[in-house]
């Protein structure tokens, strides 16, 4: 069976993207990794809720490590770009090639992301990167299609998951707590 590693930014997003996988026809493992989550206190929350999702669903959960100074001093010079702007860009690449570094590790034949389930981020940036890291490994899913997003809405509201407010990063968590 064709295997994929798939990258989790949360459980909300994590249920939706890893049946629609199934449904495809993968097997699936999945990696938490997300030095972008500040503070330590919601890692441990987006954590933990996918350990229970990939726990209920019986798929591997590997945790990548909490590098969370080197992703600052990567995007740190973009904390005033609006979401989806370069400090984005940035931030997905960090995770993709992250996640393409363990895909080849445990020889699996893809990699993607939960990434592309949020209406609020472009698929077609999130498959540029996928694509320039690992072009024949990256598969071009968008999770949001076939009602994914809405699907992993209705999900967490059954499983009394954890859902955040907020992207992830700090500069994402001060624009949300500057809102009138
Ligand atoms: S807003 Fe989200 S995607 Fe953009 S840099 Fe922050 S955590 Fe990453």
């Amino acid at each position: 069976m064709r295997r994929v590693l798939l990258h989790v930014c949360c459980g909300v997003c994590a249920w939706a993207s890893i049946e629609r996988l199934r449904e495809e026809g993968f097997e699936v493992e999945a990696l938490f990794f997300n030095p972008n989550i500040h503070p330590f206190s919601e890692y441990k929350k987006r954590l933990e809720a996918c350990r229970e999702v990939t726990g209920a669903l019986k798929v591997v959960l590997l945790e990548g490590e909490y590098l969370l100074d080197d992703w600052i001093k990567e995007c740190r010079q973009y904390s005033k770009e609006p979401e989806g702007g370069r400090r984005c860009q940035i931030c997905f690449y960090i995770r993709l090639k992250e996640t393409l570094r363990i895909c080849r590790e445990r020889n699996c034949h893809y990699f993607t992301t939960t990434l592309t389930i949020s209406p609020h981020k472009k698929s077609k940036d999130i498959f540029s990167i996928g694509r320039g890291l690992g072009e024949k490994r990256f598969l071009e899913i968008d999770f949001k299609k076939k009602e994914g997003f809405k699907k992993s809405l209705s999900k967490a509201k059954e499983l009394g998951l954890y859902r955040q407010n907020y992207c992830g990063c700090v500069y994402s968590k001060k624009a949300v707590s500057c809102k009138p």
